[in-house]
């Protein structure tokens, strides 16, 4: 089975091609990046309705298929930004209609975790998700994925690229904060704000900027704000894995391309006698590859949905979704 899998829900519009052993085909992606500030979402979904046919095409000559070798086409259909969504909603319908293939809805936060899955070769471990909007550990149990602990708050990847756009620089925060972290030297007291599984960020960000307003150098904050911040999610991350006893970690959402994020929990999971596993930065960042491979695991399932009943969920749950592909 070959599945094509197209991903909207924020700033990234991708297409990804994949097969039934999670070979990836092709994946063609590209990022809206606003000139100022942050993310738009009427302006990313113009951006997404531009560049998708371009992406679907180029998916198709990177795996060297025709339309008619693709089996299903799979989608993202929440949670994420609704005009986004729907963006990438709208090509996925007519590419089922048109190519007369099944239309299979797909949750963005289940995607991060099987893609990871499947690389890692664990067969039930926990996510760390940190990615712009969304911030949770999850793990699977009785029939769904369920969300243990998350930000109460705004996103680690929005934290971060709030703080940076206020002192200057430009979206995405995230990589840069990194670059600049390793020009730190001193670790400036933060608030280090975790709430049994769950965590916070804004009180950080508050804190960030006073400091930066009495003169606090970019790099020292850079640097005390990775240790704070993925010091946090590190630490909700090995609650979860002493209460539910998994394996292994796996990372998904663009904060795990993060060095110091993944050397801190890959420690803390070691640590602990299991096995951490992080994807290609391709496959962490929102990306189609791992919509098509959720969506080829449900279409194997016999899943599909209509296109009058295909609507998006821009505020869809992890734990709401069926996952009848997994055991147990
Ligand atoms: P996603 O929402 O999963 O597409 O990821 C986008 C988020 O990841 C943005 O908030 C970025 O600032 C963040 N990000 C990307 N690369 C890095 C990195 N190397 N370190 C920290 N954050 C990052
Ligand atoms: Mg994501």
């Amino acid at each position: 089975m070959i599945v094509l899998g197209v991903e909207s829900t924020a700033h990234t519009a991708s297409v990804g091609i994949v097969d039934d052993a999670a070979t990836v085909l092709s994946l063609a992606s590209d990022m809206y990046r606003p000139k100022a500030g942050g993310i738009h979402p009427r302006e990313a979904a113009n951006h997404h309705v531009e560049v998708l046919p371009g992406l679907v095409e180029a998916a198709l000559a990177g795996a060297h298929l025709s339309s008619r070798e693709i089996d299903a086409v799979a989608f993202a259909q929440g949670p994420g930004l609704g005009p986004c969504l729907r963006a990438g909603a709208t090509v996925a319908r007519v590419l089922s209609l048109a190519w007369q293939r099944p239309l299979v809805a797909v949750n963005h936060c289940v995607a991060h975790v099987e893609i990871a899955r499947v690389l890692s070769g664990l067969d039930d471990p926990l996510l760390l998700y940190a990615s712009g909007g969304n911030t949770q550990v999850i793990a699977h149990g009785r029939g769904r994925y369920r969300v243990l602990g998350e930000t109460l708050d705004i996103g680690v990847g929005n934290f971060l690229d709030k703080l940076w756009i206020e002192v200057g620089g430009v979206f995405p925060g995230g990589p840069a904060i990194e670059a600049e972290a390793q020009l730190g030297r001193e670790l400036l007291e933060l608030p280090y704000s975790v709430h049994g599984m769950d965590v916070a960020f804004s009180g950080m960000l508050t804190a960030a900027l006073a400091l930066r307003e009495k003169g606090a150098s970019r790099a020292d904050l850079a640097y005390s704000v990775e240790v704070t911040a993925y010091a946090m999610l590190t630490e909700i991350t090995e609650r979860a894995l002493a209460h539910r006893r998994r394996e292994g970690v796996v990372l998904g959402g663009g904060v795990a391309c993060n060095e110091r994020l993944r050397g801190m929990v890959r420690a803390m999971v070691e640590g602990r006698g299991g096995t951490m596993f992080a994807p290609s930065r391709q496959l962490c960042v929102d990306n189609g590859a791992m919509i098509a491979w959720t969506g080829l695991l449900a279409r194997q399932r016999g899943a599909s949905v209509s296109v009058e009943a295909s609507a998006i969920e821009p505020r869809q749950r992890t734990d709401l979704v069926e996952t009848p592909w997994r055991a147990g």
